[in-house]
């Protein structure tokens, strides 16, 4: 599996290493212990936590619209185990440009 994540260029690196560390878990089963152990290692506070991840976008890189072929946007870690059992996922544009089609012709 691969996530690919993409920063503002104006990111430190021991942000982009933040990034990369909450991006590399992927089960939902303790997703709160998860983000107390980055604020712990990073020495920040949850909501400076979040304000920083908002600052990364991470995509799938092995899953894209079948429409339009960007590639699948993830929210939180959970996405990932969710995403990878889609047979076929089209973007939220593509969906409302049809209408709501592609999710029926699915
Ligand atoms: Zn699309």
């Amino acid at each position: 599996m691969s996530v690919n994540v993409v920063f503002d260029s104006v990111l430190k690196d021991t942000t982009k290493h933040l990034c990369h560390e909450y991006w590399a878990y992927a089960s939902p089963n303790d997703y709160i212990a998860h983000l107390k152990r980055l604020c712990y290692d990073h020495n920040m506070k949850i909501d400076e936590l979040f304000t920083t991840l908002a600052k990364c976008q991470a995509y799938l890189d092995d899953i894209h619209c079948g429409y339009c072929g960007r590639p699948y946007q993830l929210d939180v870690p959970a996405d990932i185990p969710y995403a990878r059992r889609l047979n076929s996922w089209f973007c939220e544009g593509c969906i409302s440009f049809s209408g709501g089609q592609l999710i029926v012709d699915r």
